[in-house]
């Protein structure tokens, strides 16, 4: 990957466009404009250009690899502390946008011995697909006392070389999963295979959707059951049409280097 091209003036183009985007999307399928989050995947883009995003008013932040987490969080935290501490002596008005904290997403594969380093440094992971990582995280939250907070991704469509649990395995997994005290199990996540028109992830959407919907209404995970994580850049108003609530975008936004 390249670097990314985006100007400043581009990407804050490109985001108001996709929150239009969105917020279309969500209205289409019966919701408020307000009712999906955005992830914003931010494996293509450079450190200023995650500040920017923040600066935005934007709170959540994705990343795939283990290793960029351990590198960005810790970054952009001391750039929102620096930030906060001169904005006390400046009184600067434009601080009200910025968001307080941010929330890190891992939405990559996660191997079990990095689950201990990334544990503590996000608020959400999506990519949960079998039960040894499941039992890796429950040590680790356990030993921490702070509950994890988590995702199934599901392999929907049965691609081989993607991440996530098979469909017929998804709901045991889930009631597994469920049964553990320190991990909470907050819904579900999922991929379409790649495709030029986005109405081929339509499906598999569904599909996805249906079974979220199948686990709500068996009370596995109960309240907070609740986050339906489906569409990137290519799909993502498909997605929403589906009844994702979460959408992990990066390359409309950053480019792809
Ligand atoms: C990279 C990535 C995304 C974002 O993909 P874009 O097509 O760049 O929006 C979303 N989800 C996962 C799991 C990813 O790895």
């Amino acid at each position: 990957m390249g670097t990314p091209t985006t100007s400043p003036a581009r990407l804050s183009d490109a985001y108001a466009a996709m929150r239009q985007r969105v917020a279309a999307a969500a209205e289409r399928s019966g919701r408020p404009g307000d009712a999906v989050n955005v992830v914003a995947v931010t494996k293509y883009a450079a450190p200023d250009q995650i500040r920017q995003l923040v600066e935005l008013g934007h709170a959540d932040l994705g990343e795939s690899r283990a290793q960029q987490l351990q590198q960005r969080v810790p970054q952009l935290a001391e750039y929102l502390e620096r930030r906060d501490r001169m904005a006390d002596v400046s009184d600067n008005k434009d601080r009200a946008a910025v968001p307080d904290k941010v929330r890190w997403h891992m939405i990559g594969q996660l191997q079990r011995n990095k689950a201990k380093q990334i544990a503590p440094l996000v608020d959400l992971i999506h990519s949960v697909d079998s039960l040894r990582l499941a039992e890796e995280l429950q040590a680790i939250a356990g030993k921490r006392e702070q509950q994890v907070d988590l995702l199934i991704q599901v392999n929907i469509a049965g691609e081989t070389d993607k991440g996530g649990v098979a469909l017929p395995a998804a709901v045991h997994l889930a009631e597994t999963i469920d049964s553990m005290l320190d991990l909470r199990l907050r819904g579900l996540m999922c991929m379409a295979p790649y495709a030029d028109d986005p109405e081929q992830a339509r499906p598999v959407f569904k599909r996805c959707a249906e079974l979220f919907s199948e686990v709500r209404k068996e009370g596995i995970g109960g309240e907070t059951f609740n986050v339906l994580s489906m569409g990137m850049s290519g799909d993502y108003e498909v997605a929403i049409e589906e009844g994702a609530n979460v959408v992990r975008i990066g390359s409309a936004l950053f480019g792809d280097g």
